[in-house]
């Protein structure tokens, strides 16, 4: 079924009874030639790349809860292409471009807002950081827009300009960014990839991975043994967990981030703004929600949820920053596990298994790498080749330190990116 102005008309006249699934349930098979472990953004996206781009059918993804129960549905929904370094800049220039034409592509409204990001410096240093930033942008095709104090103030004016501590200085302005509904994205990718002959297999959790000689031949799962050619492990915070089952020690540590969201108000935040001197970034939703985050709860856990100590240092920075929040009511607050890698960079590869191939270590920004995620690994998966877009994403950097993209600067701590 095809999504249109007319089909809505058309439905809500008719009480909205002539809707479809928009995927179907299905008995897994025995056999596929593809099995993707993950429904979330990255594996969804693999699986309609495989189909649209490679003509691939008989894929299965399974998917141990439900479709956008992960982090996909749990982020704070920013996407924006603001990287520096080679290797990181390509992927997601590469990823607002797919992003640009996804709800033409999917046919589905993924509410995608390209309101722009405002990262804020508060010192001399940070401008020169984030000049280089910007000008680093440019070279790669995107935009950027140095803002200086009044410019920033003009735009987002509710902002404390002159805070003790922390006086905002200016920004960088990254026009093209901005936000997407997360869990639309996977329902738009399913819908997408069921369409093209994927099954996706919902409460169908992977609990073994069945390697011969080297070669992978199949996963054990809660609803039985399928037998695959190809392997695909694309499970986010569970990433180490589901290589071990072959055997492998991922270089990823699985910590929780936290997000929340006040109560629905008009609208007053019309960009995504990030502090610079605290990690705190915030947006409002289109239901007038205001979604904010911040850093990472410092120890390594499994746990979907977080800890006060991380609440209060966020609502701290956030009314630092605008201290006009402070009226607002906190609705609900949440945790998604992260897959953090040593140099924060992910790993789109193959392993030493053959057959056997993975695509992880997003750490907290994986949701605006859904498109180009899976049009690269889908690329890997089907041709044996890298994608030029992901060729530096390799798991081998971590063996020779050749290639290392320390986006932040931070060093080799998982939880430091
Ligand atoms: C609070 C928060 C805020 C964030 N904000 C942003 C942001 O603003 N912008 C941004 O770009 N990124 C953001 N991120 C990061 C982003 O959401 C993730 O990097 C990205 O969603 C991870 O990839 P995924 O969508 O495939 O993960 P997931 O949706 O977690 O998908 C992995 C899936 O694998 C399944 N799985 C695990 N083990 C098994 C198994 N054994 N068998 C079968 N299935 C299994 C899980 O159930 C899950 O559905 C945020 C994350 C969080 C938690």
């Amino acid at each position: 079924m095809r999504f249109s102005a007319l089909k809505i008309l058309a439905q809500g006249l008719r009480g909205n009874t002539g809707w479809a699934p928009h995927w179907r349930d299905p008995e897994p098979k025995d056999q596929y030639d593809i099995v993707i472990i993950g429904g979330g953004g990255h594996g969804l996206s693999t699986a309609y790349h495989l189909a649209r781009e490679h003509g691939l059918r008989n894929i299965a993804v399974l998917e141990k809860g439900y479709i956008g129960g992960g982090n996909v549905g749990r982020n704070t929904t920013i996407v924006r292409a603001n990287y520096f370094l080679p290797g990181n800049s390509e992927f997601y220039s590469h990823s607002l471009k797919l992003w640009e034409g996804l709800e033409q592509e999917l046919n589905y409204n993924v509410m995608m807002s390209q309101r722009g990001v405002i990262n804020l410096f508060h010192s001399d240093g940070q401008r020169d950081a984030f000049v280089r930033r910007g000008n680093a942008m440019i070279n790669q095709g995107d935009d950027a827009v140095l803002l200086d104090r009044d410019g920033v103030r003009k735009l987002v004016p509710y902002l404390d300009f002159d805070n003790g501590r922390f006086p905002i200085y200016g920004g960088l302005l990254h026009p093209r960014g901005g936000t997407a509904r997360h869990d639309a994205v996977a329902w738009g990718f399913a819908r997408g990839a069921d369409q093209r002959g994927v099954e996706i297999l919902q409460n169908c959790e992977v609990t073994g991975i069945d390697v011969e000689g080297g070669v992978v031949r199949g996963v054990q799962t809660s609803r039985g043994a399928i037998r695959a050619k190809k392997v695909a492990i694309v499970v986010a915070g569970r990433s180490s967990q589901v290589a071990a089952m072959a055997g492998m020690r991922l270089p990823v540590e699985s910590h929780v981030l936290q997000a929340f969201v006040t109560e629905g108000l008009k609208p007053v935040i019309d960009h995504v703004i990030s502090f610079g001197m605290g990690h705190f970034y915030i947006s409002q939703s289109d239901k007038g929600g205001l979604v904010f985050g911040g850093d990472i709860d410092m120890y390594a856990s499994y746990a979907a949820r977080g800890n006060l100590p991380i609440v209060e240092h966020v609502m701290q920075a956030g009314m630092t920053l605008m201290p006009m929040i402070g009226k607002a009511k906190v609705l609900r607050s949440w945790g998604g596990i992260m897959d953090m890698t040593p140099d924060g960079s992910p790993f789109i590869d193959k392993t030493d298994i053959d057959g056997l191939f993975v695509n992880c270590g997003w750490n907290y920004g994986g949701f605006k790498a859904v498109p180009a995620s899976g049009h690269c690994f889908a690329h890997l998966i089907a041709t044996g080749r890298h994608h030029g877009a992901a060729a530096k994403f390799r798991l081998d950097r971590m063996k020779t330190g050749v290639g290392i993209m320390d986006e932040e600067g931070t060093g080799a701590q998982h939880n430091l990116h």
